[in-house]
């Protein structure tokens, strides 16, 4: 079900009470590395500012104990960074205390236009809790709420679900950004054009494991790279060497191969690797077909699994793309992931859609420079693989439909 969205209601003059994820990797002397998190939230806030109203954006940033203010994880440099992309909007950064006197003052003397930055919600671990009375104070600051953080639409949290819960009969929207990844992820999985190809590495299958039983009977193909393909050819009886492997998850594998065998789906595992004797840049590296001796471990798909992939994907009208095909981030193990991510990127441009998931694969596909060769590349990890998982979020659900 499409959900309301903050362009659909009026906001002059109101609070809106918007969750973010500018959850930012700040360095230890304190500036912001990569501010993408905080660009990607502009559509929404630009919105609520340029129609009068008036916006108190709150967030987590990293993890901290949850016992009060601690300096390393302020949200404070975000607040400037956020000043510096709005010139000409006030942005207020009160107390260091979300639910505290000052954050209450300088809400209720809020002009139109303006922006107040809450200090970290996880200052107060009732905010992992989802706790009521945490949730009933910040409720307290909107006439409006809207969610726009999907890197947490996963997760429970005060401000995700019990916020919006204390404030019924007010409108709760979708921010913009949540918008677009609902709709790119949920398209893509449910209104899907063949041949629909899912493309899955990384480290485990254990992590990949629903996502895998969702898309069996949704995807005409699975394209296994990464670690998690030798768990798979070890439980088909080959010789793996010292690649990653979990040993606990062999059986299982053997029933996903089983269930892939008795469904329309291919699965379609590496027939060749590159493998080294370590993770490093200088390591002696050979290329193995089949059976990897011992000692050798597969670090990344071979240039025939390459080839292969590349051919599937050709072929595709719709993809998506969860976990890295190699270890990406050494050298020359990043090769695989890279061509894999330049055949999707060839498909995207011939009218496929693709939609590159978030976390560990979007951080490649960022370091190839190709982020703007994709439909989409999601901003949220954990959050677009437990959405190709087909879980629903109850932190969506709460909010108005459209
Ligand atoms: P994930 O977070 O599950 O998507 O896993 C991403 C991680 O898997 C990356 O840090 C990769 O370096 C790692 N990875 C991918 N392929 C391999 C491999 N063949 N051996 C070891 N690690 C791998």
């Amino acid at each position: 079900m499409a959900k309301k969205t903050i362009d659909q209601v009026d906001v002059a003059s109101k609070r809106v009470l918007t969750r973010v994820d500018f959850n930012v990797p700040i360095d230890d002397e304190g500036k912001i590395t990569d501010d993408r998190r905080i660009r990607q939230a502009l559509p929404t806030i630009k919105s609520v500012i340029e129609r009068r109203g008036k916006l108190i954006l709150m967030s987590h940033l990293g993890r901290p104990e949850g016992k009060g203010f601690e300096p390393e994880h302020s949200l404070k440099p975000v607040a400037a960074r956020l000043a510096e992309l709005l010139p000409g909007v006030k942005v207020m950064f009160p107390g260091n205390d979300c639910v505290g006197p000052e954050a209450a003052s300088a809400i209720s003397a809020m002009n139109d236009r303006e922006i107040v930055v809450l200090e970290n919600l996880r200052f107060h671990k009732q905010e992992k809790t989802g706790d009521g009375l945490f949730a009933a104070k910040l409720a307290n600051y909107g006439d409006i709420y809207c969610n726009d953080a999907f890197g947490t639409a996963h997760r429970n949290d005060a401000s995700m679900l019990a916020v919006p819960l204390a404030m019924k009969g007010k409108p709760r929207v979708a921010g913009l950004l949540l918008q677009k990844e609902l709709k790119y992820l949920s398209e893509a999985i449910n209104n899907a054009k063949p041949p629909f190809v899912a493309v899955l590495g990384g480290a485990k299958v254990s992590d990949k494991l629903g996502a895998i039983r969702n898309l069996m009977s949704k995807v005409d193909t699975i394209l296994v790279g990464g670690a998690m393909a030798y768990t798979f050819l070890k439980a088909l009886g080959q010789e793996v060497g010292s690649s990653l492997v979990e040993a606990r998850m062999v059986n299982e594998a053997n029933a996903i191969l089983a269930a892939a065998a008795a469904s329309r789906t291919d699965l379609v595992l590496p027939q060749d690797h590159v493998c080294g004797k370590q993770i490093s840049q200088y390591t002696p590296v050979e290329v193995h077909e089949g059976n990897i001796p011992y000692g050798w471990m597969g670090l990344d798909i071979g240039p025939k699994t390459s080839s292969q992939f590349g051919t599937i994907l050709a072929g595709a009208k719709t993809v998506i793309w969860n976990g890295p095909m190699g270890v990406f981030e050494t050298q020359p193990f990043d090769v695989g992931t890279k061509q894999v991510a330049q055949a999707i990127a060839r498909a995207t441009k011939k009218g496929a859609m693709s939609v590159v998931g978030g976390g560990e694969t979007a951080a490649a596909v960022e370091a190839f420079g190709m982020a703007e060769q994709f439909s989409h590349v999601s901003t949220g990890g954990g959050a677009s693989l437990e959405m190709l998982e087909g879980k629903a979020f109850d932190s969506i659900a709460v909010l108005d439909d459209a």
